[in-house]
């Protein structure tokens, strides 16, 4: 008999396979490489967003919505190029999965109805109080803790498998250069994509190759070479999640509702430069083409309310990177940028606010109300925060290999696997992080529970 029935290595969004298996009977051992990982991975630094297409939250609320929809929403972002198998396994259980994070894993959850996201037709991103992942993964945690079919071994890196007659053999090195191998009926790579491997970085994304990476040290792509080692496809390594909207000061997520309420960029020269509301994914790339690379995101203080109830816009107000000014020629000179030109966007972002004019000059058609009052401004970098390519996997999470057969045993989430996003960066849509990692996770336990009843239960 192996030594457990399921490996799980990454506890981020792994976690939550962690806890479906243990939910099905099964013993897991959670494997991570990260001494620090409650503060340090991509799950902690997340908003905690998480779509649920038809969760009961939505049917309280009064809003319709289901798989079909939200699978439509995934095919227009992406234009009709993405992994379909596993979007329409997500979409068709994204409601479940929610409801299964409040019910069984005791996450508060609510759906935030004061603002829409970019590419959403229906309000359908779930998140807990505070909007922050470090709560979505101290939840997560305890769980586990309290769970007696799960153990851990932190820190320990997944540095290899392979696969014998019986099952895969894990090993696992220590930070003391020690190694020990497991046996397992099943793995789950849940270790993330290759953001921190700045080789694999330039090769696939060389549009925000030169942007700041904030995301995990330990996504150093770490599936991709065990999966290569089993012979498994990996696709759409292109694809990744940018975000325009990085304070330079605090190195924090100003987040872009900032934006969806209303507020708008420019650079040094006091003008725009785009369509902010095509999303903060793909706006990352647009302003790390702009002169200086940093741009100065607008807004007033009826969107500085309506976004303190974020975590991170938390952060960064009391980070001291926030400007204020009682005019646009007091704003302008506090951020030093010509007050004609601001005033001038003003002018037209507010004719839009209105009505007057049905578009900008970019094309942009919707500002929530125009701007007045007190202004805010926060200066903006562009950022890569991770990788949406990975292994290829089926509606199962199951790793396939170049003939599109299974490989058995081997489980991708996450980071990890191939994701929902299509190619580059505009194929993102809020929640695409989250969804295939607690999504993927959730199914890959799920199969090897059924799959692999190595131990008694
Ligand atoms: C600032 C920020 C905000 C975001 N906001 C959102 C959001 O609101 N909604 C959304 O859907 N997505 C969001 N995302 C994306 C989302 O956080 C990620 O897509 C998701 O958390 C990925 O989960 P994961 O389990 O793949 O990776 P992680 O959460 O990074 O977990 C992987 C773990 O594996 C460990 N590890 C790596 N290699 C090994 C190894 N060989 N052995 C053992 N352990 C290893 C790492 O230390 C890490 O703890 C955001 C990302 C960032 C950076």
């Amino acid at each position: 008999m192996s030594d457990v029935d399921l490996v799980v290595a990454g506890a981020g969004g792994g976690l939550a396979g962690a806890l479906r298996a243990a939910q099905l009977g099964a013993r897991v051992l959670v494997v991570e490489a990260n001494e620090h990982y409650l503060r340090g991975n991509n799950t902690s630094m997340s908003t905690a967003m998480i779509p649920g297409a038809g969760s009961r939250w939505q049917r309280a609320a009064g809003i319709e919505d289901s798989p079909e929809k939200f699978l439509g929403d995934i095919a227009a972002k992406t234009h009709g190029d993405f992994a379909e198998p596993v979007a329409e396994a997500l979409a068709g259980m994204s409601a479940e999965l929610v409801e299964w994070l409040g019910d069984h894993v005791g996450l508060p959850i609510e759906l935030p109805t004061d603002f829409d996201y970019p590419g959403h037709s229906a309000q359908r991103v779930h998140s807990i109080p505070g909007r922050h992942g470090s709560r979505l993964l101290h939840h997560l945690a305890d769980a586990v803790a309290q769970e007696s079919l799960i153990d851990t071994l932190i820190p320990g890196r997944v540095a290899a498998a392979r696969r014998t007659e019986e099952d895969l053999l894990v090993t696992v090195s220590y930070p003391d250069g020690r190694e020990e191998e497991i046996s397992t009926g099943a793995l789950l790579l849940a270790t993330n994509g290759y953001g921190a491997n700045r080789e694999l970085v330039t090769e696939h994304l060389p549009e925000i190759a030169d942007a700041e990476y904030h995301g995990s040290e330990y996504s150093t792509g770490d599936a991709l070479r065990i999966g290569a080692d089993f012979g498994a496809a990996a696709s759409y390594l292109d694809a990744y999640q940018g975000h325009a909207g990085l304070s330079a000061e605090a190195r924090t997520l100003v987040t872009w509702t900032v934006v969806m309420h209303g507020g708008f960029v420019v650079t040094a020269d006091g003008r725009r430069f785009g369509d902010e509301s095509t999303g903060y994914s793909e706006y990352a790339a647009v302003l790390a083409g702009q002169p200086g690379a940093s741009g100065w995101l607008i807004y007033d203080e009826r969107i500085h309310s309506a976004t303190m109830a974020f975590g991170d816009y938390v952060d960064v107000v009391n980070s001291g990177a926030v400007r204020h000014g009682e005019s646009v020629a007091e704003l302008a000179d506090s951020i030093g940028v010509p007050v004609e030109a601001l005033a001038a966007e003003l002018v037209e972002a507010s004719a839009v606010a209105r009505g007057d004019e049905s578009r900008d000059r970019f094309g942009r058609t919707r500002f929530e109300q125009p701007l007045s009052g007190p202004l805010y401004a926060v200066r903006i970098l562009p950022a890569l925060f991770h990788t949406q390519g990975g292994l290829v996997v089926d509606r199962h999470a199951r790793v396939l290999d170049a003939n599109s057969d299974p490989i058995p045993g081997l489980y991708a989430s996450g980071g990890a696997a191939v994701g929902i996003s299509g190619h580059g960066a505009a194929g993102y849509l809020a929640g695409n992080g989250l969804l295939p990692a607690l999504g993927l996770a959730y199914l890959a336990a799920t199969h090897s529970a059924a799959e692999f009843p190595r131990s008694e239960r």
